[in-house]
């Protein structure tokens, strides 16, 4: 038996776990939950009694320190049944910013409960409007003030910010990009969230924050540190992301060719036509060869050696097989494919935010192809 085998047998009774918890909560919830914009409270706290969010963090702050591939199983295996692990994803990983680069103090205080799921860790405030994917080009600051900081900034697409307790927040300082650490419970006044529209129920917002006033104690890691702190943790949540666009794909791929072998058109069945055939098993070959990659990517992560090129490629492949499931979900359900009622349909809205991979592009090429940097 391959080690891949081996490993993917050694996580069916976690799949199975997962998957008995998402169908109980049943298609419909995750409907309702995109339909009407709320957070998937249930959920979370089904995942929270089910002890999911300890799993990146050690025994000794609350968690299980199950690992990577136990968190990548439950995000794919949630989207593998219909379900949408964006809350779920943003709780397991945004505390590795925490885990890696925070004090002593920040992890006693905080990690115990988000292991728990009683503290919500769910935001990472970064991009901008001004300066977008280039977080060296930030207008939002962080200034000296006596023993503190006063921070003002602004920021946008900013995932669940209305949901967090904690949120971590990059700004410039006079070292640079800097990582500040802000509780809802401390500075909630302060974090002016507001919802942005979009195509995927992604709680999306814009952010506001005018004269904070913060002490040393929410800085996290080094001033002049905080792309670094943050792109720690980047090939985990490459690696994440791969195993929900894998999770997504299963979904569709699944429904698609169960919807093959039943609907009659012409007089036979769907999936008896190349035109429809083709497609599905082109885009079951990408996908397994995308799983065999976010594997890879995964077997480092485990080993604690540098994922940064396989989790990029992971990443990539996997979003890309995900979009190419999408078109023969679409070819195979036709109209049916933008009913919402399969849940075809929000899961082709929910795959958009997967496809954008330039910078990981850039990755591969300066790291692993060694060409020049690009920027
Ligand atoms: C649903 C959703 C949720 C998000 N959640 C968060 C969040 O929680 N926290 C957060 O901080 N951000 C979040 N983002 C923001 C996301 O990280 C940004 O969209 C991304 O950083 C790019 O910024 P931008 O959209 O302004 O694009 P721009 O920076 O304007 O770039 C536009 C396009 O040009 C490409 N591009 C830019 N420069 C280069 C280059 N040098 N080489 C090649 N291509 C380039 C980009 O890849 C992109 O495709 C979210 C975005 C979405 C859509």
């Amino acid at each position: 038996m391959s080690g891949v085998e081996s490993d993917a047998q050694a996580w069916d009774t976690l799949r199975l776990s997962v998957r008995s918890l998402a169908q109980e909560l049943g298609l419909d919830y995750f409907r309702r939950v995109d339909q009407e914009r709320t957070f998937p409270e249930q959920l979370f706290e089904q995942a929270a009694q089910a002890g999911w969010f300890g799993t990146l963090i050690a025994e000794s702050y609350g968690g299980s320190a199950a690992g990577p591939a136990a968190a990548s199983v439950i995000v794919e295996e949630l989207n593998a049944t219909g379900g949408d692990a964006t809350a779920v994803n943003a709780q397991l990983a945004i505390c590795g910013v925490l885990v890696r680069a925070g004090s002593e103090a920040q992890k006693q205080r905080y990690l115990p409960g988000i292991a728990r799921g009683e503290v919500r860790c769910l935001s990472v405030a970064a991009t901008e409007p001004e300066s977008g994917a280039d977080m060296t080009h930030l207008d939002s600051r962080a200034r000296r003030d006596g023993d503190g900081w006063v921070i003002d900034a602004q920021k946008v697409f900013i995932s669940m910010a209305q949901h967090t307790r904690l949120l971590l927040l990059l700004v410039r300082t006079e070292a640079g990009p800097t990582l500040f650490l802000l509780d809802r419970g401390l500075h909630g006044e302060s974090l002016d969230a507001r919802p942005i529209d979009m195509l995927v129920h992604r709680m999306t917002t814009m952010l506001f924050i005018e004269g904070l006033r913060v002490g040393d104690d929410a800085l996290v890691g080094e001033p002049g540190r905080g792309i670094e702190h943050l792109m720690g943790g980047f090939a985990l949540r490459r690696v994440l992301a791969a195993s929900e666009c894998i999770g997504s794909a299963r979904f569709l791929l699944d429904k698609s060719l169960a919807h093959a072998k039943e609907r009659k058109s012409f007089g036979r069945f769907i999936g008896q036509n190349q035109g429809v055939q083709y497609p599905l098993a082109q885009a079951y070959a990408h996908l397994e060869a995308a799983d065999l990659v976010r594997w890879d990517a995964l077997r480092l992560l485990e080993a604690g050696r540098d994922a940064g090129g396989r989790s990029a490629l992971a990443k990539i492949l996997a979003s890309d097989a995900l979009a190419e499931t999408c078109r023969a979900a679409m070819t195979t359900f036709g109209g049916w494919a933008l009913a919402d009622e399969l849940h075809i349909e929000r899961k082709l809205r929910e795959s958009t935010v997967f496809g954008f991979n330039n910078l990981l592009l850039s990755h591969v090429a300066q790291h692993v192809l060694g060409l020049p940097k690009a920027f």
